[in-house]
């Protein structure tokens, strides 16, 4: 595999905080290259957030102009709360933290926080204020303290710790013969889908952001491990505005807001009770979880969504 430290580290800030937030090298790159065309307007001011409301406009979207990926999509996450997104592979789930994150322009409507449009706005500023815990974190052949602190140079050593506290992956830190100098990545050591998402937790506490995305990871924890991390991602949620794609249905059933997409549209809102209550896709979805699980001897949360 490529040593992604050593081309990106000339790439400055945007990129590094393209290659921390992303899943895996070809989307990396595909990002990176998308991201070039999208440059700060000239008038561009950085974000002001009381609060942190998003909002999706009327939304259209393409990556490419002969096919539509989503359509029209209009929702608001009040500020502090938490939406989740639910739907089939390729409904367009992920595509709307991409928008989110800027790393695509919208092609109709448009996307605010608090009222400025991210068109509006420097990038640098909107990235700031967002934090993303990946399906699967990249770690880079560095020492896990690098691995931690990576988006915020400036972070004390104080301050790591406190972060590795919060996402319980301290005392793991500590068993290691070398500690928080442990080299981690493809030539280090390798480190759980746990433990990496521990990592992404840990530094989404130390980067402290108004919003959080989170991408559910698609291939399950086993069950400890993945109520350990819910029960931590619940934690900072609290407070934060929070948008969750989720492709299992147990981080769900206590968002504020549920968005089910079909291919590219809103197709059910609500909670998880009225949208039970909908008897539609989503109810669906969890009738068909429940009997994969009661299949499988396992709890429906377990299961896989999309
Ligand atoms: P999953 O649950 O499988 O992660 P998703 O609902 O998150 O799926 P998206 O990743 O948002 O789906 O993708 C929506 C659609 O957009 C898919 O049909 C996908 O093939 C397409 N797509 C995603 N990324 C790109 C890209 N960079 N270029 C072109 N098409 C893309």
């Amino acid at each position: 595999m490529i040593q992604l430290y050593i081309p990106l580290n000339f790439l400055g800030v945007i990129y590094r905080e393209i290659k921390q937030s992303l899943a895996d090298m070809e989307r990396l790159f595909s990002l990176l290259d998308q991201n070039r065309e999208i440059a700060d307007a000239p008038d561009a001011r950085p974000l002001l957030t009381h609060g942190a409301q998003v909002r999706f406009q009327h939304v259209d979207f393409s990556y490419e102009s002969k096919r539509k990926i989503l359509f029209d999509v209009d929702f608001t996450i009040a500020a502090g709360t938490t939406t989740a997104v639910v739907g089939h592979s390729g409904s367009g789930k992920s595509t709307l933290s991409r928008l989110l994150f800027r790393f695509y322009e919208v092609n109709g409507g448009g996307i605010t926080i608090d009222g400025q449009d991210l068109r509006t706005l420097t990038q640098d500023s909107l990235r700031h204020a967002i934090g993303i815990v990946p399906q699967d974190t990249v770690l880079f052949n560095d020492s896990i303290e690098y691995n931690i602190a990576y988006g915020q140079p400036g972070a004390s050593k104080e301050q790591i710790v406190a972060a590795a506290k919060a996402a319980s992956i301290h005392d793991f830190i500590e068993s290691l013969p070398d500690g928080y100098a442990s080299m981690v990545g493809e030539r280090g050591l390798k480190l759980s889908g746990g433990e990496k998402q521990r990592v992404a937790i840990a530094r989404t506490l130390l980067k402290n952001p108004a919003i959080l995305i989170f991408d559910e990871a698609t291939s399950a924890l086993d069950s400890k491990a993945e109520q350990a991390i819910q029960a931590q991602l619940k934690e900072i949620a609290r407070s934060r505005t929070t948008l969750v794609i989720a492709h299992r249905l147990s981080t769900v059933a206590d968002a504020e807001q549920i968005l089910v997409l079909d291919h590219g549209r809103i197709v059910e809102r609500g909670t998880h009770q009225s949208l039970l209550a909908q008897d539609g896709l989503y109810a669906q979805m969890w009738q068909r979880q429940q009997a994969k699980a009661d299949e499988e001897g396992a709890s429906p949360s377990d299961s896989e969504l999309g």
